[in-house]
Formats: structure tokens, sequence, C-alpha cells
């Protein structure tokens, strides 16, 4: 089955049983100023679950494009690492904002996975949280799942949309990759490995927390449910790594060619077929690459692919010469991306000359230091010259020193970086703020910077 035919089934599914389909939203969340990027297919209807934007519908259906490459959920540095980690992916999704719940939600989930898509039940592994007694016993009892397969955890099952607000348990549904593949099933030490992928994701909006912390029940409980496109994808076309779907073939037909590196299965292509997606939609919706907020993360994501190519010994610029594939294989769907083509072009290549100038002496600095570094740690000034000399933001010299061993020196590298704020705040008359930073993170109000590279800097 084809990726569009899921996508299809999935949403041709859903609308029988009622709900309304959806077109996707941007990847700029047009409702909501504290957050990065469109990370969930429940983003583009936040209002409608708080009950401040009314719809004709109870009951909707989405396949939504997500960004997840900066914020709360960043999932950049997996990709090139895990199989199933992309910046950009689609999330299909079915909600039901205060109409069916937990039973239908599951019933829904499990009859489009076992009867429509025919998968086998013995490959399906479920989890819900420790709490939930109810959810346990429609899995057990009304579904049939086999306890073997079943388990109750905790963190990776409770769903908030903030500090305060709608929150819930949650249910997710795993698929066995197979012995082959290393991983162990959810909630074991080796969870994180790529055997037991999870699929879907049902969340159960049951409760409104309050400034003190108290969970009072919702009176009309909402669900909101997410499956990765690709992930779906990879298991019924009977592939381990989503980038073995169908999806992915012509783009890293393509990358292969204009990189000039053959393997497709060499993690640096795969890298670089994933950001042609994000840094694509990313432009069509909007965003162009700058030193701050959304735009600083769009250039992160260019400079990585960039750097990967160049470590592949591509010549000349080769990044935006991939959008052509891409719109083959997805501008039928996404028909802005196809609109807006020869802007993203244009963009896209207009980053490589001005990057590629630096690149090459910058790599060469970084190359030295490696070769020159007593310890594991590379020194922040190191770090700080690369990134205000070379243009290198930060998560490209770790994902260079990742791949060596080495760690970088964050404490330093934020000194120095203070030291020339200073000096640029003293040199200024006005006494200007230099230091505008990102204001666009988490899910809800920005309350400061989780990791160093969640933030995008002005120099
Ligand atoms: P994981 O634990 O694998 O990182 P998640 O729990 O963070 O996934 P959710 O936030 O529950 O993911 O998102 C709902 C669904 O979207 C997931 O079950 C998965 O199928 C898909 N998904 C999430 N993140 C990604 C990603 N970076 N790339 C591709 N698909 C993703
Ligand atoms: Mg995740
Ligand atoms: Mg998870
Ligand atoms: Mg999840």
């Amino acid at each position: 089955m084809k990726s569009a035919d899921i996508r299809q089934a999935f949403l041709s599914y859903f609308e029988a049983h009622g709900h309304t389909v959806v077109p996707s939203s941007s990847l700029v969340p047009g409702n909501d100023p504290t957050l990065l990027f469109t990370n969930a297919g429940m983003v583009p209807f936040k209002e409608v679950f708080l009950g401040r934007d009314p719809r004709p519908y109870v009951r909707a259906a989405s396949a939504q494009r997500c960004v997840r490459a900066g914020g709360k959920h960043n999932d950049l540095d997996n990709v090139g690492y895990t199989a199933r980690h992309h910046t950009f992916f689609e999330m299909l999704g079915n909600f039901s904002f205060g109409d069916y719940f937990k039973r239908e939600a599951i019933h829904f989930a499990w009859e489009f996975l076992t009867q429509t898509l025919g998968l086998a039940k013995e490959k399906l592994w479920v989890t819900v949280h420790v709490s939930d007694d109810e959810a346990e016993r429609i899995w057990k009892h009304e579904v049939g799942i086999d306890p073997e397969r079943f388990s109750k955890l905790d963190e990776d099952n409770f769903w908030q949309m903030g500090d305060t607000g709608p929150c819930g348990p949650s249910s997710e549904i795993f698929y066995d990759h197979g012995p082959e593949v290393w991983g162990g099933p959810p909630g074991s030490p080796e969870e994180d490995g790529d055997r037991y992928i999870e699929i879907w994701n049902l969340v159960f909006m049951q409760f409104d927390r309050d400034a003190e912390g108290t969970m009072n029940p919702l009176p009309k409980p909402s669900i909101d449910t997410g499956m990765g496109l690709e992930r779906i994808a990879a298991v019924m076309q009977g592939v381990h790594s989503n980038y073995e779907i169908d999806l992915f073939q012509s783009l890293l037909a393509s990358a292969a060619l204009h990189t000039g590196h053959a393997d497709t299965r060499n993690p640096s292509l795969r890298v670089i077929a994933d950001h042609i997606r994000s840094c694509a939609f990313l432009i069509a919706d909007g965003v162009l690459p700058s030193n701050e907020g959304r735009g600083y993360v769009l250039r992160r994501i260019i400079r990585r692919a960039i750097r990967h190519g160049h470590k592949l010994g591509a010549q000349g610029h080769f990044f935006h010469k991939l959008v052509g594939a891409l719109d083959v294989e997805m501008g039928d769907a996404y028909p802005e991306l196809r609109e807006a083509r020869h802007q993203i072009e244009r963009v896209l290549l207009k980053e490589e000359e001005q990057f590629a100038r630096t690149l090459e002496h910058g790599m060469g600095l970084l190359e030295e230091a490696l070769v020159g570094l007593e310890g594991e740690v590379l020194p922040g000034e190191t770090v700080f010259k690369l990134y205000d000399t070379y243009g290198f933001p930060y998560d490209l010299t770790a994902d260079v020193c990742r791949e060596r061993g080495v760690t970088l020196d964050e404490v330093g590298f934020e000194r120095a970086l203070a030291a020339q704020r200073e000096r640029a705040r003293a040199a200024s008359q006005f006494g200007a703020d230099y230091g505008t930073e990102l204001e666009l993170e988490g899910e809800t109000a920005f309350t400061g910077y989780e990791r160093l590279e969640d933030r995008a800097i002005v120099t």
C-alpha cells in the first residue's frame, strides 16, 4: 500500500464514521504565537478543544503536516540516528470535541489497524497510563488484547496542553518489527531501540487542571489521536525504516544523484532527504532563513543538510536541486508546495551560496581543532568562533562532534557569547537590545530554554 493510499484510507475510514475531513493547516500556527511550529494534528484544533472556536462538527479527521525541529518537541538530533524520526512528517488524526470518548477511540483505532489495514494482532503492543483502569478494561475485555502485549506506564502516557488546562491519560499502540531489529518492548530498558515502534497515540482529554494542580473532570471529555504516516507506511510496506518507504525513494535517489554518493542507506543521505521536506514546506508556509525565531530554526536545518552533503563530497550547490523530486512525490497532496516550488529553489540556493563561502574554512578549522584535541570536549571558544565567524549553528558543530565522540563545552560557549553581547551593547550608543532571542517556544507560554540548541541568537 502506497503512502498516498494509506492517507486516503485513513481519512475515508473516519469520514465513514461521521468525521469531517479537515485539510492540513500551515506549519506556522495561526492560533498560537507561543508555539514554534505545528507539531501535532491537534494544534489547529486547540481553540476548538477549549470551547472557544465553535465548529459545525464534533468529529474531525486530518492529515496534518508537522515539524519537530525545535521547542518542546525537537527531533532534529534524532534524524539520521533512528529509523522512525523525521523533522517533517504527516500526522493522521481523528478528533472528538466532547462527542465520543475512550471506548470509541480505542475501537476505531483497533478496527482501522486490524481490519482496514489488516495488520496481525500479534504484532501490536499497547500501553495505557498507570491510573487508567477504564482504558485497561476496554483493551482487555472488549478488544481482547493479549495481556502479554499490554502494559501500564507512567510518564509516556500522560498528556497536557500546558501547566494548566486540558490534560489526561493516553494510550500508545506499538508495532513489533521483529527480532532482527534491536530494541525492547515499551517500558523496558531497551525501548529506545527501533524494534517496537510507536505508531499511534490516543489522548483522552479528561481533566482540566487548575492553578493549584487540582484535576477537575471535564464536563465533555474529548479525543485527540495521532499516527505518523511514514511509520504506518513502513509497517504496511514491510520495511523497517521509514526511509525505505515509497515516499523517500525518489528523494533519496535525487540526493544520491546530486551529491554523487550512490549508497542510499548512508545516514547523511537520509538526513538530506529528511531535511529537504521540512525546509521546503517551511518556506512554502512563508518562513525564510534568518537569525531569529522560526527563520533561525530553518537556517539551522538547511545548514545541517548542506554540511552532510559536503561530508559526502558534493561538489557545488546541490540542496535546492532536490525540490523537483519532492514536488513529484508530494505536490499532488500539497498544491501549496507545487505552487511555491521556484520560490523554494531560489531561497535554498541563496542560502547555499551564502553558507558555502564559509563552510569550507569552518570545516577546516573544526578538523584542525578535533585533530589537536586533548580529551573529549571541544572548547567553548572554538565553538563560538565557528558560530560567529563561519555561521555554524551550535547544533551543527555538535553534529560533527557527535560523529567523533566529542562533546561541546556549552558553558564556555555561553560565556563567549555573553562577552560578545556585552561588547555589542557597550558599542551601541542607544544601548539597544542585541540579544533578541527566540520567543516562540514550547506548547505554552515561553518559560525559558530547555536546551541550548533550542535557542536562536542574533549576533
Ligand atoms: P516517539 O516516542 O517515537 O518519539 P512521540 O510519543 O514523541 O513518538 P507523539 O507526540 O505521540 O510521538 O506523536 C504521535 C505520533 O506521531 C507518534 O505515535 C508517531 O507515529 C508520530 N511521530 C511522532 N514524532 C515523529 C517524528 N519525529 N517523525 C515521524 N513520526 C513521528
Ligand atoms: Mg518523540
Ligand atoms: Mg512516545
Ligand atoms: Mg506518543
